[in-house]
């Protein structure tokens, strides 16, 4: 196994360690780190070297990313040229984000359980609101007019909401409960009648191939309200790019926390980039307190996706059982520093 490692910036490179000694416990693997981070940018002028995107393509299995973000570069230029271009470069159209509570303990809400906070997001990764097109008219007038593209292509849909009911078809927690895969759709192709016309037509031609599945539809608002009165109903929410990002953070907080929060950047089949939800935190950055299981879950969705489900199970199941024992950070109402955190998941792989 080959694994690229971008730490990148902020409580990042700290995360990243614990997920790299959680690794070292499990399996032999090649590990190459790459520097491309903020203060990288800011010594060398370079964000990210020519080739690099056809290197990482080319020469590894998997690239497990930490975060990027840092007050001193304010526009984000060296965040957007190295994990969005890996978004772009690699076509990563999934961003795939599992909501699992592994514990009561973590999950916010009065009336569920962590057995109830166990669903995945699809989000579309490449087009809608971060089209990045648009224009402003009129700047700094009392009739400044600012116009945003937000772009949805026929093929963009079909691709994620394939990807989404082919792994429906795998989840386990509906075969679990002896009950069809349910894969739902959320728009508010009431308001957007073209972009949202186009996801909901387009997800149901998708859904006629998967008649094992049942396929259902939800605006993103009442989806919100549903995730957090009866999670329990869900499997599998396909979204585009925009409501993705609200709807996982929601989906971070019923499962404990942006702490908690794994995710993946997947093109089915192809080197693909796994990373925690959270970003740089540049307030928790070198204390030592970042809560780094969600560094650790995306090593474990890493490894699913090189074919090691296995050692995602082992992952999963050590957190839950840190957590049973209140081995966590202070986020989550321990006293563990980043490191000890990581020395307890290590600890508990075999239990
Ligand atoms: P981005 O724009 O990159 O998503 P952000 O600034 O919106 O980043 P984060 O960097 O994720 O958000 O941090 C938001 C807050 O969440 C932090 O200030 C921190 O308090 C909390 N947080 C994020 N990650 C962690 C973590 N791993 N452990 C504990 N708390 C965290």
């Amino acid at each position: 196994m080959r694994i690229a490692v971008v730490a990148g910036d902020g409580i990042g490179p700290e995360v990243t360690r614990e997920a790299l000694k959680v690794l070292g416990a499990l399996t032999a693997a090649e590990i190459f780190f790459f520097p491309w981070s903020a203060e990288h940018f800011l010594k060398t002028g370079e964000t990210i070297p020519a080739g690099a995107f056809e290197r990482l393509a080319r020469d590894f299995d998997a690239v497990l990313v930490g975060a990027f973000g840092d007050p001193r570069i304010p526009d984000g230029r060296h965040a957007d040229e190295i994990l969005l271009g890996m978004r772009r470069r690699l076509d990563l159209y999934a961003n795939v984000r599992p909501v699992r509570a592994l514990h009561d303990s973590a999950v916010p809400l009065r009336n569920a359980r962590a057995s109830d906070v166990d669903f995945v997001i699809f989000r579309e990764n490449t087009e809608g609101a971060y089209s990045g097109r648009g224009r402003t008219a009129g700047a700094g007038t009392p009739d400044e007019e600012a116009v945003e593209e937000d772009v949805t292509t026929r093929r963009g849909v079909e691709r994620i909401c394939r990807a989404a009911f082919v792994f429906a078809g795998t989840f386990e927690k509906p075969r679990r409960l002896g009950r069809r895969p349910r894969v739902l759709m959320a728009d508010k192709h009431n308001v957007q009648k073209r972009g949202g016309g186009l996801w909901n037509r387009v997800f149901f031609e998708v859904a006629a191939a998967f008649p094992e599945c049942e396929a259902r539809h939800m605006f993103a608002d009442a989806l919100a309200h549903e995730m957090v009165r009866v999670p329990g109903g869900l499997d599998v929410v396909v979204t585009n790019n925009l409501f993705g990002d609200v709807l996982s953070d929601l989906g971070a907080a019923i499962q404990g926390g942006l702490g908690m929060a794994p995710s993946g950047n997947v093109h089915p089949g192809h080197v693909s980039v796994f990373e925690p939800v959270h970003g740089s935190a540049p307030d928790l950055a070198g204390r030592g307190i970042a809560n780094p299981f969600g560094s650790i879950r995306s090593l474990g969705m890493l490894f699913a996706h090189v074919g090691r489900a296995d050692l995602e199970t082992r992952i999963e199941r050590a957190v839950a059982a840190c957590l049973a024992a209140g081995e966590t950070t202070r986020d989550l109402g321990g006293k563990l520093s980043t490191a000890e955190a990581g020395d307890a998941v290590v600890a508990r792989l075999d239990g």
